[in-house]
């Protein structure tokens, strides 16, 4: 049976490009560009609460830097260096394998080192912390957004959790539906390049991994203003689009979760110029509604009549 040490030596050591101390040391050394500050965020995921007892070691090592990645995007940061804390109930070494490839491949894309962590026996956790640089001055915060702004999301919302009901046996999808969805729920993309680009342009941020209500919800709150969003135009994928009919659907969609798409507000004279850089980068932004004075966030459904939020199916955010 494989060591802690043999462990981190044989799957957790790897050159790095943004510091030349990472593993291998009491501690590693990473030193922000000159003007830049250190933007800090951790995210753990537990077996049994954020992924299934038989999911995937490859895509839970992706998914555990990705969502540590969406944070950095949220803020405007640039990512680049991050420490794994590992916890094991046995050294299953094709277990840990296939872990440190996801966690890798995620981490080459975004060009991230891991530069430290720890190993240790226990129930099966996976604690990432994530440092990247952003110029203080261009901080994407939850608490800027202003009456009058428009909201946005990116990409599209509702296929993780569908993946997800569908493993649960809650609702049935085609085998193409489900490789779909199961994509999102597997390998959420990070929108980093968006988040760096948004800087000037945005009041307010925070990426989607509660689902759009809840997190839009942390806008209004820290922000002191209200929203109004329609359903029509909360962008999904043809899956979700086709069952939006269905309240579990759309429960899905508004407040399902796992998402990891950003939702920012903007003032409307930046409108077009989001638009055009949206293109360029090739990620799709849509306009889902508008913050308000008042406060409260109303939510008008197909018919385009007020959903009731607070009702059963909707206690997720009430
Ligand atoms: P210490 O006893 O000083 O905490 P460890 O034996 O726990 O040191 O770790 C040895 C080295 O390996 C350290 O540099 C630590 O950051 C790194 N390390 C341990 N576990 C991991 C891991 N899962 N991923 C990356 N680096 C790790
Ligand atoms: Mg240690």
């Amino acid at each position: 049976m494989a060591s802690e040490f043999d462990l981190i030596r044989k799957y957790f050591s790897r050159p790095t490009h943004q510091t030349p101390l990472g593993v291998g040391d009491d501690a590693a050394l990473i030193a922000p560009d000159a003007g830049m500050a250190l933007a800090v965020s951790t995210d753990m995921l537990v077996v049994g609460t954020h992924f299934l007892p038989d999911a995937n070691p490859f895509h839970v090592g992706w998914k555990s830097l990705a969502v540590n990645l969406s944070d950095m995007a949220a803020m405007g940061a640039l990512p680049k260096w991050a420490t794994l804390a590992l916890a094991l109930p046995t050294a299953d070494e094709a277990w840990v394998e296939q872990f440190a490839a996801g966690f890798f491949m995620c981490a080459d894309k975004y060009q991230v080192d891991l530069i430290g962590g720890d190993t240790t026996r226990g129930p099966l956790t996976i604690s990432v912390q994530i440092m990247g640089e952003v110029r203080a001055n261009q901080t994407l915060l939850r608490s800027g957004a202003k009456p009058g702004d428009e909201i946005w999301v990116s990409g599209k919302l509702g296929d993780a959790a569908l993946a997800l009901a569908a493993l649960q046996g809650h609702h049935a999808l085609d085998q193409d539906e489900l490789d779909a969805c199961l994509s999102a729920l597997n390998t959420p993309q990070p929108r980093v390049e968006l988040g760096l680009l948004l800087n000037v342009m945005v009041h307010s941020a925070i990426d989607i991994s509660d689902g759009l209500l809840a997190d839009l919800g942390h806008i209004l709150q820290a922000s002191n203003v209200g929203a109004e969003i329609n359903l029509q135009h909360v962008p999904c994928s043809h899956i979700a689009r086709s069952r939006l009919a269905d309240p579990l659907v759309q429960q899905m969609v508004l407040a399902g979760g796992d998402d990891y798409e950003l939702c920012f507000t903007a003032p409307v004279r930046n409108h077009a110029e989001i638009a055009k850089m949206a293109t360029l980068i090739g990620v799709p932004l849509t306009r889902i509604g508008t913050i308000t004075e008042a406060s409260g966030l109303v939510v008008r459904g197909l018919d385009n009549q007020i959903i009731n939020i607070n009702k059963p199916g909707f206690d997720h955010f009430a």
